[in-house]
């Protein structure tokens, strides 16, 4: 299928995980995808997925909470390619604790990286973008941003940060063919939750409707959704994959 055929997308977070899972929808899907890590080594299983799926992979290392890092990698995409269409701004991490016990060093973290890395590689796209009157931007939120989480105060403020971010920027932005949603993840089989204790991992997957938890793949098409052709008339929005967690 080639809906998306020369569609230019920045995939942040795109070594493992959720990203990983969509640089390689997206690329199947006719993408070229720049997928971003932390360490350029760490891309190497996507960028030879991506190019199976017959994709270019464009790999880019950076800490996203640097507003450095999302400006070289909008820079890098227009020189191999000319430009940039889309951005899936998912890199995100958890430092989880009580309240009254989280340092701030956990709280700056948390914020820097999952609302200041979506800041800053929207706004380094949004100059390009708008020159081309066209753009596509889809930030990684999460379910728990509406309904709350214990041990999770910093990341719920973080990703309901996303809302309003994405919110504005739908507003600013809409007049220019360009849109900004958030997709909110419920509770998906990654490296991130893996090292949640059992008896954790149990409660959360009890309260899920459709009786599992989420893989990376079942993110794709939603997100493809928004990035393509039937997606153009939606922004500012939160669409919840979660499965029904959020149900009660
Ligand atoms: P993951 O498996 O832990 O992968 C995280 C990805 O983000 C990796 O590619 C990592 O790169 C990258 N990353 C982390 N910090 C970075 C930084 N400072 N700069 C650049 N890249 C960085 O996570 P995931 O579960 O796929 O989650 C992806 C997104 O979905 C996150 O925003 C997360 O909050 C959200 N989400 C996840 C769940 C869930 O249940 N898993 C639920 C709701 C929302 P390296 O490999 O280089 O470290």
């Amino acid at each position: 299928m080639s809906d998306l055929n020369d569609f230019r997308v920045l995939v942040t977070g795109a070594s493992r995980g959720i990203g990983a899972a969509i640089a390689r929808d997206l690329a199947a899907h006719g993408a070229r995808v720049a997928g971003m890590a932390t360490r350029i080594e760490n891309l190497e299983a996507t960028g030879r997925a991506v190019e199976e799926a017959g994709g270019d992979f464009l790999p880019l290392a950076g800490d996203v909470a640097d507003p450095a890092t999302a400006t070289a990698a909008v820079a890098a995409m227009q020189e191999a390619w000319g430009g940039v269409d889309g951005l899936v701004a998912n890199a995100g991490v958890t430092r989880d604790g009580l309240l009254l016990r989280m340092g701030e060093d956990d709280w700056e973290t948390v914020v820097r990286t999952n609302l200041g890395g979506a800041f800053h590689l929207l706004k380094a796209v949004t100059r390009p973008m708008m020159k081309q009157r066209a753009g596509r931007v889809v930030l990684m939120g999460s379910v728990v941003a509406l309904i709350g989480n214990p041990g999770q105060a910093n990341y719920c403020a973080a990703k309901a940060g996303l809302h309003g971010l994405a919110r504005s920027a739908a507003l600013e932005l809409g007049g220019r063919g360009i849109t900004v949603n958030v997709v909110a993840p419920g509770f998906v089989e990654t490296d991130m939750t893996s090292e949640l204790p059992e008896e954790a991992r149990q409660a959360m997957l009890a309260k899920i409707a459709l009786g599992r938890g989420a893989r990376p793949e079942d993110l794709c098409g939603p997100v493809r959704f928004l990035l393509g052709p039937d997606g153009g008339y939606v922004t500012g929005q939160v669409l919840v994959v979660d499965g029904g967690l959020s149900l009660g």
